[in-house]
């Protein structure tokens, strides 16, 4: 299981499923991408292995800056093209990615469905897609937040939203999730070696924290919001 974010001027896509090869090893059943095309929200998911989509994606002329990508180890639903993450919404404005569980999805997915969702896959991640667009009030990263509060359990989750073309947001509790610092663009991803080819510079996030990447940085949140001030990290070793 794995996670890569990115913004920026290269292509996303490319970006994506490159780092996705690289965090292979953390092994997974399925694999997902969403990113933004011409303002709107793509996301194309896959079980089975990275070629497998690789394949789908390369007959698509599909441009993209900014974008997150997953592979997923299957804990909550079957390893399915529905249940690969991104999971997405209802109004198919907000995706997100997620490694670890969310231990009480059962209880807010029954609570969701009273108030009119509906779901697309068994995961238990899907909840958090539809948290934070009852949540969403013009600010992603607070609705990420309240979101979360909901929430029990293990996560590294990035968000993306047709509403905000410029803008990640990560957040982190028992799954790892690095932040890598670029010259104009910006990167998540589970672990380190996915960020060599661009950059050696990286915030670790901490216990609770979160992210918000857009083309002008990278600020980090503490679990009530507030901004949090970081040392920035060189990695000065070889993958
Ligand atoms: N619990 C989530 C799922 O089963 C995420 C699994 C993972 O970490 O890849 O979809």
């Amino acid at each position: 299981c794995g996670i890569m974010g990115y913004l920026g001027d290269r292509d996303a896509v490319s970006v994506l499923m490159k780092g996705l090869k690289t965090l292979e090893y953390r092994g997974y059943d399925s694999v997902g991408v969403a990113f933004l095309n011409d303002g709107s929200l793509k996301v194309c998911k896959k079980a089975g292995r990275i070629a497998v989509l690789e394949e789908e994606l390369s007959s698509r002329k599909y441009r993209a800056g900014i974008g997150i990508g997953h592979t997923r180890w299957a804990t909550h639903g079957a390893p399915t093209d529905a249940n690969a993450h991104p999971h997405y919404d209802c109004t198919g404005k907000f995706a997100v990615v997620h490694n670890g569980i969310i231990e009480n999805f059962h209880e807010l997915q029954e609570q969701l469905k009273e108030r009119g969702h509906r779901f697309n896959s068994d995961t238990d991640t899907e909840v958090i897609a539809h948290l934070v667009e009852e949540k969403y009030c013009g600010d992603l990263s607070a609705a990420l937040r309240l979101a979360l509060e909901e929430v029990r359990g293990s996560y590294a989750v990035v968000l993306i939203s047709e509403h905000h073309p410029d803008l990640l947001v990560a957040a982190r509790r028992n799954n790892p999730l690095i932040v890598g610092i670029g010259d104009g663009e910006y990167f998540l991803a589970s672990d380190i070696p996915a960020l060599l080819p661009y950059t050696r510079n990286v915030y670790f996030l901490d216990q609770g924290e979160m992210a918000e990447l857009t083309p002008d940085g990278v600020r980090i949140l503490d679990g009530a919001g507030n901004p949090v001030s970081k040392e920035v990290f060189h990695v000065g070793w070889d993958a």
